[in-house]
């Protein structure tokens, strides 16, 4: 007697036995196959996870399958084991892991496959002259189908204004004809652009790479422009030749096409970027492009770290250290510690390239376990910048800038550069108050204030979305006398238009590029090279080159020193270069201003004298010593109920009945349950538990327990609760 075991999309974490399908042949079924079967009162999309004999269920109790979607399983048998890995590493529910892993058109039932586009293209010997010179439609359709010579569909036909209609009428006249898109290996040339001529440095780099035989966990510490991403083309271009694939994770993709484009110009495979703007069919498509072997490179942010490939030949993480990778709610993968997983799988190279990289992957290359491999210089002939810290200790400041930052924007400005100030804030100020009573517009449905907002004017809450209109009077006191506090980005471009009235300020933040293209149009006007003053958050530190900005100031330095997280050092180092690394790429010279109350902190001394490896360094130490990660292994239980007190209580009593039942393993040990960071939050009371160990093993038995605890425990259906394994952060 068979049994089906499925992994079926629920927060159950178990599996679910069913009878097979009447009359299934089971002679060709394979683990991984996707089985519709009835889920409560509907039918679900289930993953076949084996068959089997035995089940805790009396046969005649078991609900029978309805149908097999597949012959052969969407995942190859090792991502599909490390899916289940995962899902068990991170303690997530094996059926939901396994949906993820997976493009969302399949995840909906729809067949494995291509779908086949129509094209069409001019027949053999068409020519206009065939046409009546009055047949004005068919003359611009058929001149449109002469220009494709390789295909057109007839959504591109409609884009380029096409009478669709008129194709049948050139059909009949045999003048047009309709084919399907082959998607062929383009074998014939890899590079489309030779590639640039390295220097001794990279030229030491990539020789070690290229020369590892197999599985090689390779972090590549280079400082931002010493030409990392030469070096990942290059080795890219070497798993090319061998007729292989390549994978690429990068932080973002839309917010920073360049990267694919440096890509494209280099080679001329077919490459695939899975980005957030496709369609769920192109998604698809692209999916199996992959799997096939005819996309030769795939480029995609952290959840392509599942794409299957054919032939792979080497995997990149770009950013190793962006948080980004780390998946912050539901299925809590980290897609870079996956890949390195995979790549051992695969047996392929994998490298982890950053000029700011974690401090996990730092101390793995101490150990080691990974191979470590620096890049020091500036590629080309770009010289690295030069920082200043400001200390605005009694400086009198005027929105926010120190007459010194002024002055210095004025002279690059007026030296003929650009000029960049960073800043984590977007919005008008951080919060409006009332000059008589002290009142502040708090968000009633978290411990956060509202970000005052003008272009449109709105209060908004940037922890749950909540908008309310601007006050006129102080809802305490009645007074008219309510003020900003604080600046965002919003009133330093204001700030700098005023202060700047002849140089063009360009705000750069997630208001500011909502729109498609937004960003490419912001980049135009860049890279005319002309004057100007780019401000913004987080966006601007990401992967652009900026090679006429002199000048990056940083407008408050100190926002992350003093964070209750243990990362919080490390995020602030991380970005105040990744910020800096933006300035002088070319053939200017940089300078880093960074504004701060805090000018003889420790480590913003270490960072600004002696750069982020002396940081990490030191860093590591303070780690050690305080047995946080990478030291130790943490894992955090959250918990959150609508009921003030009621998640840190339950918190408290789970975490008692798990000693009381003495099933805390050797070397275990708690801290908390304390209120989060942000206690209240989108209307939610949160709390949590943090749980560590020194290894690994028992950390996960501790899980393993922790889990069936609350999957049985009556109270635990009164919370909401989560596991986070290597939390990306303590909040
Ligand atoms: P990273 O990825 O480390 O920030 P990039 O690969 O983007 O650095 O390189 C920074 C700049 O230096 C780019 O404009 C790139 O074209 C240039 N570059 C990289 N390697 C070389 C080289 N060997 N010779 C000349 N220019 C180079
Ligand atoms: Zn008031
Ligand atoms: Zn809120």
């Amino acid at each position: 007697m068979s049994i089906f075991r499925l992994a079926i999309p629920s927060p159950l974490r178990r599996l679910f036995d069913y009878l097979p399908p009447e009359g299934t042949d089971l002679s060709n079924i394979k683990p991984g196959i996707r089985v519709t079967a009835p889920f409560g009162r509907r039918d679900v999309i289930g993953i076949l996870v084996e068959v089997t004999d035995q089940s805790e269920f009396a046969h005649n109790k078991l609900k029978r399958a309805k149908s097999i979607l597949d012959t052969e399983p969407p995942l190859p048998q090792h991502l599909f084991k490390l899916a289940r890995w995962a899902a068990s590493y991170y303690q997530h529910p094996e059926g939901d892991a396994l949906q993820q892993a997976i493009p969302t058109l399949l995840r909906k039932g729809a067949p494995c496959e291509h779908q086949h586009e129509i094209l069409w293209r001019a027949a053999p010997d068409a020519s206009i002259a065939q046409l009546k010179s009055n047949a004005s439609r068919q003359i611009e359709l058929l001149n449109l189908l002469l220009e494709h010579p390789q295909g057109i569909s007839t959504d591109a036909i409609r884009a380029e204004g096409g009478h669709t209609s008129a194709l049948s009428t050139l059909e009949e006249k045999e003048l047009a004809e309709s084919f399907h898109r082959e998607h062929k290996q383009n074998n014939q040339q890899i590079l489309h652009e030779a590639p640039l001529a390295l220097n001794a440095e990279q030229q030491s780099c990539l020789h070690e790479i290229n020369s590892r035989k197999g599985f090689a966990c390779i972090l590549l510490e280079g400082v931002t422009g010493s030409g990392k991403t030469e070096v990942y083309l290059q080795a890219i271009e070497k798993a090319l030749k061998e007729g292989k694939q390549a994978l690429v994770l990068v932080p973002e993709i839309g917010l920073t096409p360049q990267t694919v484009s440096r890509f494209k110009q280099r080679f001329s495979v077919p490459i695939v970027a899975l980005h957030s703007n496709l369609t769920d069919r192109q998604r698809l498509d692209a999916w199996l492009q992959a799997r096939e072997g005819i996309a030769r490179i795939i480029i995609g942010t952290r959840s392509a770290i599942f794409t299957p490939l054919q032939t792979p030949g080497i995997i990149i993480i770009d950013e190793e250290h962006d948080p980004s990778f780390k998946q912050q709610d539901g299925f809590r993968y980290s897609a870079r510690d996956l890949a390195v997983l995979r790549a051992r799988h695969e047996n392929t190279p994998i490298i982890l390239g950053s000029a700011t990289p974690s401090l996990e992957s730092l101390h793995n290359a101490v150990e080691g376990k990974y191979h470590w491999l620096k890049l020091t210089q500036r590629a080309g002939n770009s010289s690295p910048p030069e920082f200043k810290l400001l200390d605005i200790r009694q400086e009198n400041l005027n929105d926010g800038l120190s007459e010194q930052l002024i002055s210095a924007i004025r002279s690059h400005l007026e030296g003929g550069t650009q000029v960049l100030l960073f800043l984590n804030r977007r919005g008008f100020s951080p919060t409006l108050t009332c000059h008589d009573c002290g009142w502040i517009a708090d968000c009633n449905r978290c411990d956060a204030h509202m970000t005052l907002h003008q272009s449109p004017p709105h209060l908004h809450c940037h922890h749950c979305d909540k908008q309310s209109g601007i006050p006129q009077r102080c809802p305490e006191c009645n007074s008219d006398q309510l003020q900003p506090v604080g600046v965002g980005t919003e009133r330093s471009e204001q700030a700098l238009q005023k202060l700047f009235p002849d140089f063009p300020v360009i705000r750069v933040d997630r208001d500011s590029t909502q729109r498609k293209h937004s960003m490419q149009e912001i980049m135009q006007q860049v890279n005319t090279g002309n004057p100007c003053i780019l401000v913004g958050t987080q966006m601007l530190a990401k992967g652009h080159h900026f090679p006429k900005v002199t000048l990056v100031a940083i407008i408050n330095a100190d926002s992350g020193l003093f964070s209750a997280d243990f990362r919080g050092m490390e995020r602030t180092a991380q970005l105040i270069l990744q910020v800096a690394g933006r300035a002088g790429r070319a053939d200017h010279p940089g300078k880093v201003m960074m504004q701060t109350y805090h000018s003889d902190h420790p480590t913003l001394q270490t960072l600004v004298n002696h750069g982020y490896s002396a940081f990490a360094q030191e860093e590591l130490h303070n780690r050690k010593i305080a047995q946080l990660p990478p030291f130790t292994h943490y894992a955090l239980l959250r918990a959150e109920t609508s009921i003030k007190g009621r998640a840190e209580s339950f918190l408290g009593a789970l975490r008692q009945q798990l000693e009381d039942d003495m099933l805390l393993p050797h070397g275990v040990h708690w801290i908390g349950p304390f209120p989060s960071p942000m206690e209240k939050r989108a209307g939610m009371h949160r709390a949590q538990l943090m749980i560590y160990a020194q290894d690994r093993r028992s950390l996960h038995q501790l899980l393993a327990n922790l889990c069936w605890y609350l999957e049985q425990n009556k109270e635990a259906r009164k919370v909401r609760w989560s596991i986070d394994v290597d939390p990306a952060d303590t909040f």
